[in-house]
């Protein structure tokens, strides 16, 4: 029986093979690792990530796909039909034993921001995730200081893991098919650290608050001559606005006004 796809689940089917290949190799996965996978749909990611040997473990909030993901289920490939931003990914994964944990996902573009920050928030130890993301919001994580598209979600997003695009996917990759096209991102873990989280969050958000706005007009009510001191020791003008400055230098910024 054909399943029809739900505009509201986010279902537009991967079927391009190449594509699927790409993205199902794109991380450096064996078979003592883990694979998470959001949204297997009608498994044809899913199929190629079991094709690596290593255990996958794949959350579908559709229950229509139980008989078509579970003849995909043997030893190492489960499917857990439940909602992926509900889901303790800690207790879910609290009796397998593996090496590396990756997530490898074709997942639904209107929960995009949450899933990400779920997996930032779940504790767990992820080596990379690599996600088929609307391509805005690929280029968007991906910009480098500078560019209009760099945010403060970029900011924050690469503090945790260092974001790069991988490549585009034409909309006619998929069924049915979507307005926009696709990009495939890839989260490497990163080794950035700031001793007060707190402070370098809420300095990038007050950073951005205003997108016309200039850094000095966003920063009211911080100590403006420390933190022009700092920044024009390193070249720039008073005049500078949040999307110039690199998130290492927010992370100096930041160390520089704690101490
Ligand atoms: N992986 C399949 C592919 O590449 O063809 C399907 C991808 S489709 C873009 C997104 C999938 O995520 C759909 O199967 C949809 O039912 C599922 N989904 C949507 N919201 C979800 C949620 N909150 N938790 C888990 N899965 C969800």
């Amino acid at each position: 029986m054909e399943i029809k796809a739900k505009k509201s689940l986010g279902q537009n089917f991967l079927h391009d093979e190449n594509v699927l290949n790409r993205i199902a190799t794109s991380t450096n996965a064996k078979e003592i690792d883990l694979i998470i996978e959001i949204g297997p749909g009608k498994g044809a990611l899913t199929k190629k990530l079991k094709a690596i040997g290593a255990t996958v473990l794949a959350f579908e909030i559709d229950e229509r796909m139980i008989p078509i993901l579970h003849e995909l289920e043997d030893d190492k490939t489960k499917v857990i039909f439940k909602d992926i931003l509900k889901v303790d990914l800690k207790k879910e994964l609290s009796n397998y034993t593996y090496n590396n944990l990756y997530v490898i996902a074709n997942i639904p573009y209107y929960i995009t921001t949450p899933i990400i920050k779920k997996l930032i928030d779940s504790g767990l130890d992820i080596e990379n995730i690599v996600l088929l993301v609307q391509k805005e919001f690929a280029e968007r994580v991906s910009a480098k200081e500078g560019c209009k598209e760099y945010d403060s979600l970029t900011v924050y997003l690469n503090y945790y893991y260092k974001i790069s695009k991988l490549f585009v996917v034409k909309n006619t990759c998929f069924t049915p098919v979507p307005k926009v096209d696709s990009a495939v991102i890839k989260f490497e873990k990163s080794s950035l650290k700031v001793s007060n989280e707190d402070k370098f969050m809420k300095l990038i958000d007050d950073a951005f608050r205003f997108k016309r706005k200039t850094l000095k007009n966003n920063l009211k009510g911080y100590d403006w001559s420390k933190i022009y001191s700092f920044l024009e020791s390193k070249g720039f003008k008073e005049s500078v606005r949040a999307e110039e400055i690199s998130l290492e230098e927010y992370i100096e910024l930041t160390e520089y006004l704690v101490k």
